[in-house]
């Protein structure tokens, strides 16, 4: 489904992304882990669109789109949430929701899509009248979910959905990760928290310093000595 080939990003001078090479088959859970500064965010801000690479070649269900404009990466299924969650302040949880279909003319498939959303994040619907900017940090992170499934995307990508969550929090983002894979949708996940992000991979990669060093399934790199030792406290 997502293929990224040789693929190089600078900043200026400074090479983030060195020669990366990975896929993304229909259906996987795909995780990229990597400590801080492994330039796993560039490599999904190159993914859709927003930092072009200096080489490379990266293709979506059989298109190129290392040089399509990042809407029209949207529109073809691809979609991004974003670290940090970025929700929409001063917009309450439903017009971030609606936000998220803002590219879908299909008024049927936006209401069933709502539905889908509120069944899976019930606590949205509780709060679907409050301010965006007020929710909890693991509230933030299920709506900004919630905005990206709200486009039916057949790739979502997540950028550290963990990050600043306390654990119960953690434990159910990642269910819901699972959850989403099963109704269909592929997911590639960037994780420094490489415990859980490879508890739920089909596949995984270990980048450093901007090179994958490792490649296997979720349950290889778990046992594997180096990401025990490196990301895993021994
Ligand atoms: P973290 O887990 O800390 O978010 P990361 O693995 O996502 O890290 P990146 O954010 O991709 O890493 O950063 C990779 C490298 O590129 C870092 O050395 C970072 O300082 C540098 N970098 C990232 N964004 C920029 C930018 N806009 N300008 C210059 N350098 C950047």
């Amino acid at each position: 489904m997502l293929k990224v080939e040789n693929l190089s990003v600078y900043y200026g001078v400074i090479q983030a992304v060195k020669d990366v090479n990975f896929e993304v088959n229909e259906g996987e859970v795909v995780s990229l882990i990597g400590a801080n500064g492994a330039g796993k965010t560039t490599i999904l801000h190159t993914i859709s669109g927003l930092v072009r690479p200096k080489e490379g070649i990266i293709t979506f269900e059989g298109q190129e789109i290392q040089k399509t404009a990042p809407q029209k990466i949207v529109s073809s299924g691809l979609c991004q949430v974003p670290e940090g969650r970025h929700v929409f302040p001063g917009m309450t949880v439903m017009e971030n929701l609606e936000m998220g279909a803002f590219l879908k003319k299909d008024r049927e498939e936006n209401q069933r899509n709502l539905k889908k959303v509120f069944d899976r994040f019930p606590r949205l619907e509780e709060r679907k009248n409050q301010d965006a900017a007020t929710l909890s940090g693991g509230e933030q992170q299920m709506l900004a979910m919630g905005r990206a499934l709200m486009g039916t995307p057949k790739l979502l990508l997540l950028d550290e959905p963990s990050m600043g969550l306390a654990p119960i929090f953690i434990q159910e983002i990642f269910d819901i990760i699972q959850d989403i894979q099963k109704q269909g949708t592929t997911v590639l996940l960037i994780e420094q928290n490489a415990n859980m992000a490879l508890s739920i991979a089909d596949r995984g990669y270990v980048l450093e310093t901007g090179q994958i060093v490792l490649a296997g399934t979720g349950q290889e790199l778990l046992a594997s000595d180096e990401v025990r030792k490196a990301y895993l406290g021994g």
